[in-house]
């Protein structure tokens, strides 16, 4: 039987991540990439919380540092793409109630 010993030697290498189109067309952005849809987002939403409260949008106050780019109305594992389209600025308490 083959194990993984519990100390492994040296350090866990990350592959950089690169921006790429996947599978199923979805797109995914890198790091710099990812950093220019934020901005983007955080623009169009003018710092308010985009996501939906019931009927209405959230619109709570959520800064650059404390506002969330969250993936909607599919979640990011559901198959969403980093683009605007897929994407709304989200206070933190919104995120954690559409991420579970
Ligand atoms: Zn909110």
């Amino acid at each position: 039987m083959k194990r993984t010993p519990l100390a492994r030697s040296g350090r866990i290498k990350y592959k950089p991540r690169k921006a790429r189109v996947g599978k199923t067309g979805t797109v995914r952005l890198d790091a710099a990439g990812m950093a220019k849809l934020r901005e983007a987002v955080y623009d169009r939403a003018m710092g308010l919380c985009e996501m939906p409260r019931g009927k209405r949008v959230c619109g709570r106050w959520a800064g650059w540092l404390s506002g969330q780019l969250a993936h909607y109305p599919k979640s990011r594992g559901a198959g969403a793409g980093d683009t605007e389209a897929e994407t709304r600025w989200s206070c933190a308490a919104c995120h954690r109630t559409v991420s579970d």
